[in-house]
């Protein structure tokens, strides 16, 4: 049989790292055993569902390359598949109506909470509420859980799991407004989708056995389960839609890598002996979903930051370029094209841990100067300086070959002419170019700023040094 596995959020909140690591697993289970990869939206929460939360959902799988190959879909557009299954359990009799007033529920649940019961509900109109048939008393749809024996099935993660039948309650298919509940819908489009692996949060660990009754009730096939223990935030707590977790999305605006996002939250729960770098091949050949740990699994940004570091520095520079150019437009960065990118990240990259990083690190390459901004630019204004930028910038306008050893030869023979140490001359040059004290090696930054930017920068600290000087 085909493996088919699935990755079905509820469109109620920003991907966040537990989501995206569930989606990885189902992704690489698919893979692994050249199956199918479904993506489909459990959507039918309309009060808590947003448009931007699909957005964002689809842009991380795709950011970080969880390419899906059904889907995705959408459980809002199959409400009819779902109304005509109930109609029919409501005529095989594995389904029925139930009247009971929130009032009674209410009533029912606190004498049982009284009597030290576990609240649950009584099944009086599982066998008599014929008389209400025909009323227009507003009714929910239950399915006949059974009433004897055990459920069994056996996690992929936790092994054999018993639930005695009269724990569950009759579950409710069917809202009161006619539309039918998560339980019942996860069930119908797993089974109509033909899933064979499961693998979910361990927060849906307690629908499995209701969920496993209902697909026998159906006569359909009992898909594998795997339940992926929690990831906890720093401060311990859950990460959760409803707690506000940070998204994937706020890490790729931060310039994290698909490659970094991927490798960290893969080893979040799932380790091979001590390796900590997976290429993509590499999780699709290891990852094991019956290695995953039982327990759970603590962020740790720290490790994020060693990982993003290391495929900023060991990937195709090209593919860096391709990141850094991504990032760039999303934030509406306009880079001159005269700059020679790939040899700036080049140079520099091992300084930084992300490509935000980066970008930050040189905006002086991109952005014009204000010198009237520049702190103390005031004890720049000297006779001597304005000797000094003259000189750089005669030299190097009769410059005709732009290399860094040109450069740096010119800013060693200005060194001499005016008798000066080398700081002296670099950092004149580095607050007239970059509006910085410091920087990295300043002949590479003259270097990828190019000649006429050079030129321009250096005419207008010699203005701007002129003006100041003499009033
Ligand atoms: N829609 C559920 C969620 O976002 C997942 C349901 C499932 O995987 O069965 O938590």
């Amino acid at each position: 049989m085909k493996v088919k596995t699935r990755f079905s959020p509820s469109p109620t909140g920003y991907l966040h790292i537990g989501g995206a690591r569930t989606a990885l697993y189902s992704w690489l289970f698919a893979q692994k055993y050249n199956g199918s990869f479904v993506l489909r939206f459990e959507d039918t929460d309309i009060k808590r569902v947003r448009k931007n939360y699909v957005q964002d959902i689809l842009y991380g799988l795709s950011y970080l390359g969880l390419h899906w190959n059904e889907g995705p879909f959408y459980q809002s557009n199959r409400l009819q598949i779902y109304k005509d299954i109930i109609l029919s359990m409501l005529k095989t009799d594995i389904a029925y109506k139930c009247y009971c007033s929130q009032e009674r529920l209410d009533q029912l649940r606190k004498n049982q909470i009284l009597k030290k019961q576990k609240p649950r509900y009584d099944r009086r109109c599982r066998n008599h509420c014929f008389f209400l048939k025909k009323s227009n008393i507003p009714f929910v749809v239950r399915f006949k859980n059974p009433l004897t024996g055990i459920v069994k099935f056996t996690d992929m993660i936790r092994g054999p799991i018993y639930v005695s039948n009269n724990e569950l309650d009759d579950l409710i298919i069917q809202r009161s407004n006619g539309m039918p509940t998560y339980n019942f819908c996860v069930v119908i489009d797993d089974w109509k989708m033909n899933i064979t692996h499961i693998i979910r949060g361990e927060d849906h660990i307690n629908n499995t056995p209701r969920q496993i009754n209902l697909l026998h009730a159906l006569n359909a096939p009992i898909p594998n389960y795997s339940h992926v223990s929690m990831i906890l935030d720093n401060s311990g707590i859950k990460l959760s839609k409803r707690n506000q977790s940070r998204s994937i999305t706020s890490y790729i605006n931060e310039g994290f890598l698909p490659e970094a996002i991927l490798n960290y939250i893969l080893r979040l729960g799932w380790s091979y002996k001590d390796q900590e770098i997976f290429s993509v091949d590499e999780m699709k050949n290891l990852f094991n979903i019956c290695n995953v740990s039982k327990s759970s699994s603590k962020v740790n940004d720290k490790k994020l930051l060693w990982l993003n570091h290391y495929y900023l520095n060991n990937l195709p520079i090209k593919r860096v370029h391709s990141y850094f150019s991504i990032y760039c437009k999303n934030k509406k960065i306009f880079l001159d094209k005269n700059i020679d990118v790939q040899g700036l990240l080049k140079e520099f990259l091992h300084h930084h841990n992300t490509i935000q990083e980066f970008v930050y690190s040189y905006l002086y390459l991109y952005k014009d100067i204000n010198l009237s901004k520049i702190d103390n630019i005031k004890i720049y204004c000297s006779i001597m300086n304005i000797k000094i930028l003259k000189f750089l910038y005669k030299n190097f306008f009769s410059l005709t070959c732009w290399h860094k050893s040109d450069i740096l030869y010119l800013l060693k023979k200005s060194t001499k002419k005016f008798n000066l140490c080398f700081k002296d001359i670099a950092t004149l040059v580095r607050i007239g170019i970059t509006g910085k004290k410091e920087t990295p090696n300043i002949s590479s930054i003259i270097f990828y700023i190019g000649k006429n930017q050079f030129l321009l920068r250096i005419y207008n600290l010699l203005r701007y040094i002129q003006i100041h000087t003499y009033i």
